[in-house]
């Protein structure tokens, strides 16, 4: 007699937990509305006083048996969850984002496809000081069958006092070694106005970490007809780094590769935290291939060769590094480039490993 009086009443319960479940999912299709309605009209969908006054509602109309404290802490949960949902509706519909569009975005430079599956290197000096510089760096490049070339013209230098790049006559360098070996030019714009003449030297726009938030710059790199390098600001989250992204596409440019270039943190082991896990969470949640700068990440030679065999382990599209004849007398970042010898070292290392070892 009792058992049947408790399974009565957990029927009971059943069946109550079903109606708030309906009467739940009925809650947040009409939230999911209200979002649609007032993304229309430009409005931010978290409204902390209307959440106040609902729940004030609910407390004046509530008749027991539940104390009021736990009343609000079953709605802000109730809130919270409508807003989350909301939240991952916005960023699936991103450009950018793999929901949108699920394969991958292969970027072609000059024929050169970037996220086919086989990395590419992006090698170069950190700034362009001669064309003397830049030939030999970009001759040992070529002897490697590799296509692409970096080198800073305009240089966002921490202070400055420091050696801020040759500009035009260090894009002026970049063509002349490219139409003399065929290597593609990667280099970093650093405001919109020098972009369109920067565009008849140039091959891929480079935006670099400083930049990642110039939001000026990222409309008119969308814009461009080349396709743009975007690195992961100074202290940027994995979110504001896909939404600087989308500013590019969003402008009609999907020529995009991302680069993980290490993010400040505590650790001064490193001249920068590399976020390895960075690169699967960009890869899962956009279709644009991506990159790992292990100069500007680490700042130590070291680990140049380390970093560069996780991040092709872990399923990064291309890496980049730094490379200077002479690197004791470079005119920027001279502790962490590497000199040719120690490239070709790097370079036959990596192969080796790629060679010998499954990415993911
Ligand atoms: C660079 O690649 O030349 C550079 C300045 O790097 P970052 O913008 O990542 O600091
Ligand atoms: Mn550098």
């Amino acid at each position: 007699m009792r058992q049947n009086e408790l399974d009565e009443l957990r029927r009971q319960v059943d069946g109550l937990n079903n109606q708030i479940l309906d009467l739940i999912n009925e809650r947040t299709a009409v939230v999911q509305e209200i979002g649609r309605v007032k993304e229309k009209q430009g409005v931010n969908r978290y409204d902390p006083v209307r959440e106040r006054e609902m729940l004030n509602a609910l407390v004046q109309s509530n008749k027991g048996p539940i104390p009021n404290g736990v009343l609000e802490q079953i709605f802000k949960g109730i809130f919270m969850s409508a807003l989350e949902i909301q939240e991952d509706e916005q960023r699936n519909a991103l450009l950018v984002s793999r929901k949108r569009k699920p394969e991958d975005t292969i970027v072609n430079v000059n024929g050169e496809e970037v996220g086919t599956g086989s990395p590419t290197f992006v090698f170069g000096p950190c700034a362009v000081e001669s064309y003397e510089q830049v030939l030999a760096v970009a001759q040992s490049i070529k002897s490697k069958g590799l296509k692409m070339l970096r080198g800073g013209a305009y240089k966002p230098r921490t202070s400055p006092y420091d050696f801020q790049g040759l500009g035009l006559e260090g894009l002026k360098i970049l063509k002349r070694v490219s139409d003399e070996t065929g290597l593609s030019i990667v280099t970093e714009i650093i405001t919109p106005s020098h972009l369109e003449e920067a565009l008849d030297y140039i091959d891929v726009i480079q935006i670099g970490a400083r930049n990642m938030q110039n939001f000026e710059l990222l409309k008119e790199a969308g814009m461009a007809n080349k396709p743009v390098l975007l690195k992961r600001g100074l202290a940027a989250t994995i979110d504001e780094f896909i939404n600087a992204a989308e500013y590019i596409i969003s402008k009609g440019n999907s020529q995009i590769m991302l680069c993980e270039r290490g993010i400040r943190t505590y650790e001064r082991a490193t001249r920068n935290t590399l976020d390895i896990s960075a690169v699967p969470i960009l890869k899962q949640e956009t279709h644009l291939p991506v990159f790992v700068d292990v100069t500007h990440s680490t700042g130590r030679k070291d680990l140049l060769l380390p970093t560069a065999k996780a991040a092709i382990a872990v399923g990064a599209d291309g890496v980049m590094a730094e490379v200077h004849p002479d690197p004791a007398v470079a005119l920027s970042d001279a502790a962490q480039q590497m000199d040719i010898k120690q490239f070709d070292e790097f370079y036959a290392e990596l192969q080796r490993f790629m060679n010998t070892h499954q990415t993911i």
